[in-house]
Parts: C-alpha cells; sequence; structure tokens
C-alpha cells in the first residue's frame, strides 16, 4: 500500500488575475487520510474542487489512481485530446465529496439520494440500490431515517446521509470540505466518529478541517497550506506539535 492514490505536481489555478493556487506539490498514498489545514481564502476548496475536476486547471499534474484527472486534455503531442463532459463525469466517479452544505436534494428521502446516482449514472438495479443505501444508512448510524427528508434531520445526520451517498457510487477517494464546520458542536463528534470508521477500512481519504483534534488522532498526514502554496506537510505530530514554519504556528496558536 505505498503506492500513490493522489499525485499532484506543479498545479496552478488563477481566477481572472488571482493566482489562487501557486504550484502545488502533493502525493496522497493508498490508504492514507490527509488533514488539509490553512486559513480562510489560502485555496484548500479550489484544490479539492482541481482533484475532483469541479474546476478546469491552468498548469500541472493531477493523477488519481493513475489516470490523468483534473483538466480537459488528456494525452501528449498529436494524441492530446480535450475531453467530453462524460468522460469528465465517468472519471469523478471515483471521488466522493462531502461538502460543508451537505447539498443534499431537499425533495428526495434519505434513501432517495443515496440511490438517485447509483441508479442514474451507474445503472444499478434501483431494489439492489436500495439495499445497498439501507447498509450505507446503518453504517453512519441512520438506520432508521431512510424515509426522512433533509428537513426533516439534524445537520449532523443530513452530513451523514451525505456521506452515505458518497459511499453509494464506490469511490476511491473521499474528499471532505469542512465537513462539520456548518454544525452545531455537540452534532459534530457524530460525524467525526463515522469519518473514523472510514478510515479505519482503508479509504484514501483528504480531510479539509479545522478540527485540530481529528487531525492529530485519525490522519496520517497534516498538509498546510497558505496563500495558495503547501508551506508545511508531514506527520500529525511534526507539523502540529513542532511546526517549522512561522505561519503554520501562528495559524495553530489561533485554531488551537
Ligand atoms: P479556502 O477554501 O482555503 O477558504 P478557496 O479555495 O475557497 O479558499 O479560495 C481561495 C481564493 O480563491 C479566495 O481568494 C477566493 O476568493 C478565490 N476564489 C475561489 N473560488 C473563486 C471563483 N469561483 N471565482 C473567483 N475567485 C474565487
Ligand atoms: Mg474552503
Amino acid at each position: 500500500m505505498t503506492e500513490n492514490m493522489i499525485e499532484i505536481l506543479g498545479l496552478h489555478k488563477s481566477f481572472g488575475s488571482t493566482e489562487v493556487l501557486k504550484g502545488i506539490d502533493l502525493a496522497v498514498r493508498s490508504g492514507e487520510v490527509l488533514a488539509l489545514l490553512g486559513p480562510s481564502g489560502s485555496g484548500k476548496s479550489t484544490l479539492l474542487r482541481c482533484i475532483n475536476h469541479l474546476e478546469r486547471i491552468d498548469r500541472g499534474v493531477i493523477e488519481v489512481d493513475g489516470k490523468l484527472i483534473g483538466h480537459r486534455l488528456r494525452g501528449q503531442g498529436p494524441d492530446l485530446q480535450e475531453l467530453s463532459e462524460g468522460q469528465i463525469a465517468k472519471d469523478r466517479r471515483s471521488l466522493g465529496m462531502v461538502f460543508q452544505s451537505f447539498n443534499l436534494f431537499n425533495h428526495m428521502t434519505a434513501v432517495e439520494n443515496i440511490v438517485e446516482a447509483p441508479v442514474g449514472v451507474l445503472k444499478r438495479k434501483p431494489k439492489e440500490a436500495k439495499a445497498r443505501a439501507a447498509t450505507l444508512l446503518e453504517r453512519v448510524g441512520l438506520g432508521d431515517k431512510g424515509n426522512l427528508y433533509p428537513s426533516q434531520l439534524s445537520g449532523g445526520q443530513k452530513q451523514r446521509v451525505a456521506i452515505a451517498r458518497a459511499l453509494a457510487m464506490d469511490p476511491k477517494v473521499m474528499l471532505f470540505d469542512e465537513p462539520t464546520s456548518a454544525l452545531d458542536p455537540e452534532l459534530v463528534g457524530d460525524v467525526l466518529n463515522v469519518m473514523r470508521e472510514l478510515a479505519a477500512t482503508g479509504m484514501t481519504m483528504v480531510v479539509v478541517t479545522h478540527e485540530i483534534g481529528f487531525a492529530r488522532e485519525v490522519c496520517d498526514t497534516v498538509a498546510f497550506m497558505d496563500q495558495g502554496q503547501i508551506l508545511e506537510h508531514g506527520a500529525p505530530k511534526d507539523v502540529l506539535i513542532n511546526p517549522k514554519n512561522a505561519r503554520t504556528a501562528d495559524f495553530l496558536s489561533k485554531v488551537l
């Protein structure tokens, strides 16, 4: 399990004249759980969105499981091809993403939210997809909530449905963008526990979070990002306890 599941080299991304990612190099091994820390506006969400093909990148390479993604061209020389929307959608299936704001379909029950993509995209049989959804809801501690709508669920429950929905696509990688930042404090623990259990199954995960305890206890590595660059990347005990960079130390002193 030493090969890299995600490999990023020289990634640049601008919005207009603002360069938001200024040459990101990052590797995440298969089964690794990486915490991505950094102040607001440092480019964390943009980096996740580039990995997940939600943004077109300007320069650099992103590979997930050995496949080039993250920009809309594939191949070399005369074989260089613009990827179709269909191919992009297909590439994106190997990545599950969980957002701060849940992004559930409000007119669908928990089960309907979970089966929508497996049935619509992967063409799974509805009956099998529903059985799988029940198993996944059980796994996130919501076995009895399948028929409820998002409005009938707490924020923490909604987020656990969102995690189950992402897992229903059998992703190789799970990306989390501040999954607990919108939650009342007493609901954070349940979501972090589901993520902890997921980490223990060997899932490769990138987690943008301000939960330093989670980063320290669950994550294999921690990267600190500031102003579009990764300033520090290493074991939690090194980055969190003995940061080498003054900006990392300053950030940690504010969130701890
Ligand atoms: P973080 O997630 O670390 O808070 P973001 O990746 O959301 O940071 O944003 C990094 C910078 O990029 C910010 O200055 C933000 O305003 C800018 N930005 C993000 N998305 C867009 C966009 N779609 N258009 C223009 N600027 C953007
Ligand atoms: Mg963000």
